[in-house]
């Protein structure tokens, strides 16, 4: 149940091939995703020059049929003039090389996000299927889970197609719509250098994954980095947006845009204590492996791909005991188990 002081923005979402005015110049169009999490939010900034627009979908055909009945459509009648993706995750950077060749438009990304990205799309399927294989391994997930993966190739690849030259921006680039300007600013947590965008005198806050009104964000380690602390980030991150006033619209990549940011913090603050406090009880009665974590925190049947999602998202949550001195670790066997003390 979401908080009763969280109040959904009065607007239905927009049905397949329209989009909806959020603001003047801001647009929301909705498109299909085959996940549990089964749509993405991408937008669309109305500026003096053509439209500018969020994030992408995946690479798919179905995708590509949602963004050429939209640029025939809604879109039709102005260029687009460039593409902003917020972060690495397929469901927002894969479609972007595509429609860059599409609208012959450039695409702008953080430094970080985009060598991710970068590193992701570079790994060969030999390659990926190993540093996969080995990382649920360390896991101490069952060994057909960690031959399947070994087998699979990049699976970020699947998703996600080729990135054209990037334009690489950071927090002093700004990006002007006709009635506003909006000011990006790069957090680690859902993901390792995750871009949001404001507009500060509009109050409108274009969160992107980081503050979803509804599911709490997936924080994962990366492939590349699994000893990261990035709960900690996050915990930062939410920190910050707990004073956010509730007449901050907050505009996020799935579900719907509403008011309450700062209760929304706050929840997902206490949403991680508890999770924390779950590990904390499981490992009492000795030391706990990743799996052993993830089946503590998700207790639903998990798909391959959400297998990845959660265990890495377990990972944390042990990395941000460890941070805190209140765990270590102890690798047998190529298996790493986190113990209390
Ligand atoms: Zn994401």
């Amino acid at each position: 149940m979401p908080n009763p002081s969280m109040t959904p923005l009065a607007i239905d979402p927009p049905k397949a091939g329209e989009m909806v005015a959020l603001a003047d110049d801001l647009y929301w169009m909705r498109f299909t995703l085959p996940f549990r999490l089964n749509h993405i939010n991408l937008y669309a900034f109305d500026t003096k020059d053509g439209w500018l627009l969020l994030d992408c979908g995946i690479q798919s055909q179905a995708i590509a049929d949602q963004w050429q009945v939209m640029l025939a459509g809604p879109l039709a009648g102005q260029p687009v003039i460039g593409i902003i993706v917020s972060h690495y995750h397929a469901d927002h950077v894969g479609y972007a090389g595509a429609l860059a060749a599409i609208t012959g438009a450039p695409i702008y990304m953080g430094a970080i996000e985009h060598a991710q990205a970068s590193w992701s799309l570079a790994q060969s399927d030999a390659t990926y299927g190993m540093i996969m294989g080995n990382t649920y391994a360390r896991f101490g997930l069952d060994g057909d889970v960690i031959g399947h993966v070994r087998s699979q190739g990049n699976y970020f690849r699947k998703l996600s197609g080729d990135l054209p030259d990037v334009t690489v921006i950071d927090t002093d680039h700004r990006f002007h719509s006709k009635a506003g300007i909006w000011t990006p600013r790069f957090d680690t947590g859902h993901s390792p250098g995750h871009m949001s965008l404001s507009d500060h005198d509009r109050k409108l806050h274009i969160c992107v994954d980081f503050l979803l009104p509804r599911i709490s964000p997936n924080i994962s380690v990366s492939l590349r980095s699994i000893e990261i602390d990035m709960l900690g980030h996050y915990y930062s991150y939410l920190d910050q947006m707990r004073h956010l006033t509730n007449d901050w619209l907050i505009i996020p990549g799935h579900d719907w845009p509403y008011f309450g940011g700062g209760v929304r913090a706050v929840d997902l603050i206490e949403h991680h204590n508890k999770r924390l406090d779950l590990l904390r009880g499981a490992a009492a009665n000795g030391p706990i492996t990743t799996a052993a974590a993830m089946h503590v925190l998700f207790t639903f049947n998990l798909t391959d791909h959400e297998l990845f999602f959660a265990s890495c998202e377990a990972r944390a949550h042990l990395n941000h005991l460890v941070a805190l001195n209140e765990m270590q670790i102890q690798t047998e066997d190529g298996i790493e188990y986190f113990y209390l003390g």
